[in-house]
């Protein structure tokens, strides 16, 4: 008799917990440029593209002057073509001063169907060419409070709001005086938005004194992408970055594959799946060009997809990195360090 109450207590303390599990998984809310959106599961994410890339720089950058009739005819057939792999989701990673027309990014939303994601932030790598005079003077508080009048307001007058934080720094071990600044402001902005912070990085070397300015400003690392890391090529250093929290972006697929498949088998292997997300970092229109040279954003679905389940990955596990990892890392919610 004792052994089946005690069973009995068991399996209620059971159910309770699962039940309460259940019951405290919130929806998961981001922001499109078409508004708040409650993610859906099973749909898949495109979590780091371009639809337009200008390197001019951010003194001469001037969006009025682009063929936007041509840029839609050269870039919905990319779009378009996504239908047919289940794509739901779209990040477009372009910043302000490099190639962020939002407007533009809401009429590819309705005219495709997709949900797409803008940013705001600044991009510091290439020496600050991305970055106006008058940006360069501002503290990281005066740059926080002004991609917070974004996420509050809706970028310059068109209401369309930006679902993460993107910034960029130079790969260096230590950050020049204005990159600490870009990842604190990005920092600051979390702690009063809940935007995920993206951050062009590249090797690891420039991953740790942003996670150090993260933890100092009371941020998780969880709140932070590690964008680009397929550059990293020490095993060791990726799995530190697993430790330590944040997401790790494998996201040059659209230029080559095998370094990839490595890295995703590093995280299998190692049981941190769970923290990477994959794409192609391909498009763009170049409005400098005269001759376009679109890369599409099919190769996951055509090319790493079957390579990885002949590497034995399962559907869940391809599901695990195109739908769950992107639908919680772009969610909005603030992340802070829990105190210890
Ligand atoms: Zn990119």
């Amino acid at each position: 008799m004792k052994l089946t109450a005690l069973k009995q207590i068991i399996v209620y303390i059971l159910f309770i917990t699962v039940f309460q599990g259940i019951a405290q998984e919130e929806p998961l809310i981001i922001q499109s440029v078409g508004g708040l959106r409650t993610v859906k599961s099973g749909e898949i994410w495109l979590s780091h593209e371009h639809i337009i890339v200008d390197f001019i720089g951010a003194d001469s950058i001037d969006n009025t002057s682009w063929d936007r009739d041509d840029i839609l005819k050269q870039t919905l057939p990319h779009l378009i073509e996504l239908k047919k792999f289940n794509v739901a989701y779209f990040v477009d990673a372009s910043p302000q001063y490099l190639g962020r027309d939002v407007s533009l990014l809401k009429e590819l939303a309705q005219r495709t169907g997709l949900t797409i994601l803008t940013n705001t932030g600044l991009y510091g790598a290439r020496k600050n060419k991305f970055i106006p005079h008058t940006a360069k003077q501002k503290t990281a508080e005066e740059l926080a409070e002004e991609w917070l009048i974004e996420f509050k307001e809706g970028i310059e007058d068109t209401r369309i709001k930006p679902g993460f934080i993107k910034i960029s720094v130079d790969n260096n071990d230590s950050l020049s005086p204005m990159h600490q600044k870009l990842v604190k402001a990005a920092a600051l902005c979390h702690l009063q938005s809940g935007l995920t912070i993206a951050s062009h990085t590249g090797k690891a070397l420039a991953l740790w004194p942003q996670l150090e300015i993260l933890t100092k400003q009371g941020v998780s690392t969880k709140a932070f992408v590690w964008v680009h890391a397929q550059a990293e090529e020490d095993d060791s250093n990726f799995i530190k970055a697993a430790e330590s929290g944040c997401w790790i972006s494998l996201d040059g697929l659209g230029w080559e594959i095998d370094k990839h498949v490595k890295k995703l088998l590093l995280a299998k292997n190692n049981g941190f799946l769970d923290q990477i997300l994959i794409s192609h970092d391909a498009g763009w229109y170049d409005p400098q060009k005269r001759e376009q040279n679109i890369q599409p954003y099919t190769p996951i679905f055509k090319r790493l997809i079957p390579l990885l389940r002949a590497k034995g990955f399962t559907s869940n596990d391809i599901m695990q990195i195109l739908s769950i990892n992107p639908s919680k890392a772009f969610a909005i919610n603030i992340r802070e360090l829990q105190a210890k």
